[in-house]
């Protein structure tokens, strides 16, 4: 079951019913807590939104790193996965996912019947924090702009949070992996669920079971509306 859930532990911002009722003809951003000017709107095509993110300086993790990993896969996607930053394999190719989480990310996807390639994956920031810490706040609040506008060009049908930051980003800012994986979360339309990041598996095997299970409910999804995977 599913309800229309926009903001679960707190306040992070006007909430989408008391937007809607505002200014119902105005965009309603999709993240919480997101200023009007953040999501750039006056961008329509998500090729130049890539080229404004490849010459982004608006944070400083663009100096520590080689590349802008903005995001992969068709502009049409039903899916969307949001990962938190790009690691080093990331940001030496240039692609989200392709390092060690990104295999097993791949495997994942190909047991839960999903195509990597029909999918648009993407993280939270575009650019590799050093020595692959999590993104701080900061970091965040300037570049989830990006992910506002890519969520905003692609409309999917579903996304898929990896792991806690992307978690917090996307459903709501106290939000507790633990607490909300495995559950579906809705907002404008679009269906959310928050499961494990890949490299936690990694480091914990007793998170595969967990994550499969979502995966399962992925794909009931998946088949019940005829998404394309
Ligand atoms: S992480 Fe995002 S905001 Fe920071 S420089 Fe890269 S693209 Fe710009």
């Amino acid at each position: 079951m599913t309800k229309e859930q926009p903001n679960l532990f707190g306040s992070t911002g006007p909430v989408y019913e008391e937007l809607v009722r505002e200014s119902p003809a105005k965009y309603i951003p999709f993240l919480l807590g997101i200023k009007e000017n953040e999501g750039y709107h006056d961008i329509t095509t998500m090729q130049d939104l890539e080229e404004n993110a490849r010459s982004c300086r608006l944070c400083p993790l663009r100096d520590g790193c080689k590349q802008v990993v903005f995001g992969v896969g068709p502009q049409n996607a039903d899916i969307m996965l949001v990962g938190e930053g790009p690691g080093q394999s990331e940001d030496e190719i240039g692609e989200p996912f392709v390092g060690k989480a990104g295999q097993l990310l791949d495997r994942i996807l190909e047991a839960a019947g999903i195509t990597r390639s029909k999918v648009y994956i993407t993280n939270v920031v575009k650019c590799r924090p050093p020595g692959n810490r999590l993104p701080n706040p900061n970091e965040i609040a300037l570049c989830r702009g990006y992910l506002e506008a890519q969520i905003r060009l692609i409309k999917p049908k579903l996304i898929i949070c990896l792991g806690a930051l992307a978690t917090q980003t996307v459903v709501d800012n106290k939000a507790k992996i633990t607490i909300v994986r495995g559950k579906w979360f809705t907002r404008q339309g679009i269906m959310i669920m928050p499961t494990y990041h890949p490299a936690a598996l990694l480091r914990n095997e007793s998170l595969k079971r967990p994550v499969w299970e979502d995966f399962k409910l992925i794909r009931q999804e998946v088949n019940q509306r005829g998404l394309n995977t």
